[in-house]
């Protein structure tokens, strides 16, 4: 018996473990000090009233003999891949409700994805990055090669000629740094991954937080996408559903790589190893999509669009270079006075009692950065942000 070694190759990231362990001992020696987490990823709302009804019937379904459902498709229900490709349609991007997979969330078609590409593919990502497609790339076994991201390139680094890869990730707006592709740059990604028989794999679980108009809500808005990209969507952080467990991947027919059809494998490989959503969830999903849906998930994306703002504003009064804020959920801030990631994590949490997360936990090009999240509520993100505009104008 051998086990997979390539586990022996996963860095030990101890980012969130060391975060509440140094908040704990914090707590246990002050234990009078109020502490507010900017540090998670976590929403904070609850879902919306058209999600839980919808929830209910679904399950009131599964009550009688007559509306009873067992195992659902592989690929979703037909009427919620309807439901995804309409809510598409409304932003002006065209895919077929035939493209469409629903899937239990974005973390987990991304880290499976490279299931149907072989293990001798180089993986490209950028960094500081999303610690789910390093990982699951690293188990199988695959070389992963970094493109820097930094303040010389407003943390969107640019395809390099000189550069081979086979598979590239890409998350706009960006996990942790908040920075949102333009539609040029992804343009200058799609038109390289095109030339150098490339596939992108696109995360856009961030796209809802997207207030710029010229800025692409998919890469299937770029021209020349659906013959090199696949795109991972998610309802976890616009509506809610980060325990309830529903997303989307969306895969064009035509895409097709080594002779075989991507959207056909994928099929092939969620039919062995995926038994789909349940039914009540799936429900949810559909009315959340919906247009009503959609007017009660933009209520709880605009708070958190609002405690973005009130982040970035306080950054801008301290003269604080960040990236995101706007179009995302993320503030991706230098830490000041030249301060580490980790040194910066102290001295708030022991002067303002804030905690964010370091970004050094991110990637090499994440040390001297920070993160703070707009998913808390809003009374102690205005406090938070009071204390931290208090300790740095000093
Ligand atoms: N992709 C990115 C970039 C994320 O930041 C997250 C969650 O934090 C996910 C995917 C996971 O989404 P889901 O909850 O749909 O698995």
């Amino acid at each position: 018996m051998k086990i997979n070694r390539n586990y022996d190759n996963l860095v030990q990231n101890y980012l969130f473990a060391e975060i509440a362990k140094r908040v704990r001992e914090y707590q246990a020696a002050n234990p009078d000090k109020d502490v507010i987490k900017l540090g998670i990823g976590d929403v904070t709302l609850p879902l919306p009233q058209i999600a839980v009804e919808a929830m209910k019937k679904g399950a009131d379904d599964l009550s009688k003999k007559e509306s009873f459902k067992g195992y659902p498709d592989y690929e979703g229900y037909d009427f919620v891949r309807q439901a995804v490709a309409d809510y598409y349609k409304s932003f002006g991007v065209t895919v077929g409700a035939d493209e469409v997979f629903i899937s239990d969330g974005a973390k987990s078609d991304t880290g499976n994805f490279c299931d149907i590409f072989s293990e001798d593919n180089v993986v490209l990502v950028t960094d500081p990055v999303y610690p789910v497609y390093v990982d699951s790339n690293t188990m199988a076994g695959r070389e992963i090669i970094y493109a820097d991201c930094n303040k010389e390139n407003g943390f969107a680094a640019m395809p390099d000629e000189s550069v081979k890869a086979d598979i590239i990730y890409l998350c706009s707006p960006n996990n942790p740094t908040g920075a949102a592709l333009t539609y040029e740059q992804l343009k200058a990604w799609v038109d390289w991954a095109n030339k150098n028989d490339a596939v992108i794999l696109y995360d856009s679980a961030y796209e809802a937080f997207i207030t710029d108009e010229t800025l692409p809500r998919s890469i299937f808005a770029v021209e020349g996408a659906r013959t090199c990209a696949v795109e991972f969507c998610s309802l976890s952080k616009t509506a809610g559903f980060t325990g309830t467990r529903c997303g989307y991947t969306v895969i064009p027919k035509e895409l097709e790589r080594d002779g075989h059809n991507i959207l056909k494998f994928w099929y092939r490989r969620q039919a062995t190893k995926f038994n789909g959503v349940s039914w009540p969830v799936q429900c949810a999903a559909a009315a959340v999509l919906s247009e009503e849906g959609q007017c009660q998930i933009k209520e709880n994306i605009s708070y958190y669009q609002e405690n973005a703002r009130i982040i970035a504003e306080a950054m801008d009064e301290l003269g604080i270079y960040y990236t995101g804020g706007k179009n995302s959920p993320y503030i991706w801030l230098e830490c000041p006075c030249g301060m580490g990631s980790w040194e910066f994590f102290d001295y708030l949490l022991e002067n303002a009692n804030v905690v964010g997360t370091p970004g050094e936990g991110f990637g090499k090009n994440g040390a001297g950065y920070f993160r703070l999240t707009s998913f808390g509520d809003r009374a102690n993100t205005l406090e938070a942000v009071r204390r931290i505009k208090e300790l740095l104008s000093k």
